[in-house]
């Protein structure tokens, strides 16, 4: 048995950001640890998980925009596969995020959100997530 749970995700487009929080809450509250973190850590190498504003969709909006801004999808890349934008995009954000679980609730702030980002889909992709009591 695995010591940490696996959540799966689903995307439809090729740059997407999927709100994992509801589900992420769900999962520590079932785990019950009163105290502790929760590592949460994406197996992929075109997708990142970031946390973010929540509350506001356009932000998520504005931040895949100036992304691809800075990173444009054609550049005359040296990786052959084509999606090497993808690749520098999941460098940026990052594959892991660290909450803090308090009072047996993860610790956000009032708009903060998590998302997984994927950068190269659409695919089945899934995010690990080990919760650590302490
Ligand atoms: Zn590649």
């Amino acid at each position: 048995m695995d010591n940490y749970n696996v959540l799966d995700v689903k995307t439809s487009f090729r740059t997407q950001f999927v709100d994992l929080t509801s589900q992420i809450k769900q999962l520590v509250a079932r785990v019950g640890i009163p105290k502790g973190i929760c590592y949460l850590y994406a197996p992929h190498t075109t997708a990142a998980i970031t946390i973010n504003e929540n509350a506001d969709p356009s932000v998520v909006q504005d931040i895949i925009k100036q992304l691809d801004k800075l990173v444009p999808w054609q550049d005359n890349y040296r990786h052959t596969e084509g999606n090497a934008a993808a690749h520098i995009k999941a460098g940026i954000l990052g594959t892991s995020q660290f909450v803090l679980i308090n009072d047996g609730q993860l610790v956000l702030g009032t708009w903060q959100g998590i998302f997984f980002c994927e950068f190269d889909g659409p695919r089945q992709r899934k995010v690990l997530v080990k919760i650590i009591a302490g």
